[in-house]
């Protein structure tokens, strides 16, 4: 393969530490803590927020990172400071306390006014990381209103998914690509080598992956649209952004997330490196209106609603049974 254009090299690296810190925490019993908006947090989403900025800022010293976590909770709690600590050294071996908690607050930014910056979600689907199903680590550097440079590291996906698949558990997979070019996927290991990813598709079925969490999206309407659609479906429940890694792969034909509320504003670390995965192999993402996801204003998705992550030959038609469903808006 080509040499990976520096920034995507740096991402590879940064979200595979993060992937071994998250298995090392994964081995022994995971304890999880409620954050002020009741979503779950464990030491593992923290060290692997530190040690992907440490990675990251080491090469790109001015790079804007506007990750999910931030270390608030942290320096009031020496205990949880100290499971954080111990996990970051497993790939960061001489952190220390100030460092670690540094770290984790230079990827907490909220906002920016420049065009260009990073977005970080330590573990994507730490529901499915408590569960020891689906998670990722996932990295993305935004251009304007867009995502280019990608890094997608799932620890329980399988690296060499083909279409067809009826199981996505595996050893572990990452996906990368720069801002030009193609995706490339492997191991998770370092060593593992990259290959390009084709983009496949598999006539016949509709298979369709969603969240396995019901409060996250309306699963009950991605079924009725699927047999709308009047072919045989495939369901892929699944924790975090893998879902795109799955429809870039051709695994399956559509991620759709429908809000179970009507206010809710999705996040740009929820969705920029798998954006930029799966447009870069072909697949189509909009919202459920159609429009392009714009990620120019950090941390929301003001300008969207939902989202439609479809292959090409899919896409309209999903978008058309959204609409006759009255989904593609806010009710
Ligand atoms: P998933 O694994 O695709 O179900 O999504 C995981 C993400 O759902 C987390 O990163 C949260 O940010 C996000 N999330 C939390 N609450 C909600 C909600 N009520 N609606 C949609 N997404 C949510
Ligand atoms: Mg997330």
């Amino acid at each position: 393969m080509a040499a990976l254009e520096l920034p995507t090299a740096v991402a590879l690296r940064a979200v595979r530490d993060a992937a071994q810190v998250c298995r090392a925490v994964s081995a022994g019993a995971i304890r999880a803590i409620t954050k002020s908006d009741q979503s779950p947090v464990t030491i593992a989403d923290y060290a692997a927020q530190a040690v992907v900025v440490h990675v990251l800022t080491e090469e790109f010293p001015d790079a804007v990172v506007v990750g999910e976590e931030s270390a608030e909770l942290l320096r009031s709690d020496d205990e949880l400071c100290a499971g954080v600590l111990a996990a970051t050294r497993v790939v960061w071996r001489d952190a220390d306390r100030e460092a670690v908690l540094a770290a984790i607050d230079a990827g907490a930014r909220r906002s920016t006014s420049d065009r260009s910056y990073w977005t970080l979600d330590p573990i994507d689907g730490t529901k499915g990381f408590l569960r020891r199903e689906q998670y990722a680590v996932c990295l993305a550097r935004v251009d304007g209103d867009t995502p280019t440079v990608a890094a997608l590291a799932c620890p329980n996906l399988a690296h060499d998914l083909v279409p067809g698949a009826v199981s996505v558990v595996g050893q572990g997979s990452v996906l990368v690509c720069g801002a030009v070019g193609p995706v490339w996927r492997g191991g998770i290991e370092h060593s593992a080598p990259l290959a390009e990813v084709a983009f496949a598709d598999e006539p016949g079925i509709v298979a369709i992956t969603h969240s396995v969490e019901a409060e996250h999206t309306r699963i009950d309407r991605v079924h009725v649209i699927a047999e709308r659609l009047g072919r045989p479906v495939r369901a892929i429940p699944c924790d975090s952004q893998a879902k795109y890694a799955l429809v870039a792969q051709g695994i399956a034909h559509a991620y759709m997330r429908i809000p179970t509320r009507p206010d809710r504003v999705e996040t740009v670390w929820d969705h920029a490196a798998g954006v930029a995965l799966a447009t870069r192999t072909g697949v189509i993402v909009t919202d459920l209106a159609g429009k392009p996801i714009d990620f120019s204003s950090p941390p929301g998705l003001a300008a969207n609603y939902g989202i439609l992550c479809a292959h090409p030959r899919v896409h309209a038609d999903f978008l058309r049974e959204l609409t006759a469903l009255g989904l593609s808006a806010e009710p």
